[in-house]
């Protein structure tokens, strides 16, 4: 059962928090996604969080579903995306911007930030002459061993750090960058927030 009480101020709060903190791995949506002020967050975690605003504690995912998360929000009006409904929700294309959580101008700034020249480089170059191979951070993929002589040197670099985190730093340090298999960084940019490496890690069906 979803909780009385809940009102619009709550569910507000709840999304400021995400804003602020984030979701946890494990209470990301895969369905749903709930519109708040034309963003999107998952709509389970958002009664919880709104719950421990109303009442002080905070409600068990347990006691209630996604499908019944989805009725009651529609029941007071807000927009339901429901993620599988059209190919294009599930299916982005690594370009699109729109699936950036942060939106198009912070997916631009995050994209030249791994892209940009020097530091991906530098980056393989020291994990090269480290390990002697390029093994992506989350699932231990490596290229040259799948892909052989093809696949050498091969590796994507991903930004660890949210734009709307970096205040305004240019520069892209060599720490804030992760080495990263194409499969895990599509991962990591899909869904309503930006999964960190090891929220990821934990997804990773071994
Ligand atoms: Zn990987
Ligand atoms: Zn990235």
């Amino acid at each position: 059962m979803i909780p009385k009480g809940l009102h619009h101020e709550h569910f507000k709060q709840a999304a400021t928090e995400i804003d602020r903190n984030g979701v946890p791995a494990e209470r990301r949506s895969v369905y749903y996604d709930l519109v708040i002020e034309g963003k999107r967050y998952p709509p389970k975690y958002i009664v919880s969080l709104a719950a421990k605003f109303a009442t002080g504690e905070e409600h068990l995912p347990a006691d209630f579903n996604a499908v019944e998360a989805k009725k009651f929000f529609l029941g007071k009006g807000y927009e339901v995306v429901d993620r599988r409904a059209k190919a294009e929700d599930v299916v982005v294309d690594e370009d699109d911007e729109s699936a950036f959580p942060e939106g198009r101008e912070s997916f631009k700034i995050h994209r030249q930030r791994e892209r940009d020249g020097k530091m991906p480089r530098k980056a393989k170059e020291k994990r090269l002459a480290e390990t002697k191979k390029l093994e992506c951070d989350i699932c231990g993929m490596d290229f040259h061993s799948v892909y052989g002589k093809l696949g050498y040197g091969f590796i994507e670099a991903h930004h660890t750090v949210p734009v709307s985190k970096l205040n305004g730093a240019v520069k892209t340090k060599l720490d804030d960058l992760a080495l990263v298999c194409s499969n895990c960084h599509r991962m990591l940019h899909r869904g309503s927030t930006l999964l960190t490496i090891e929220e990821l890690k934990k997804l990773v069906q071994r």
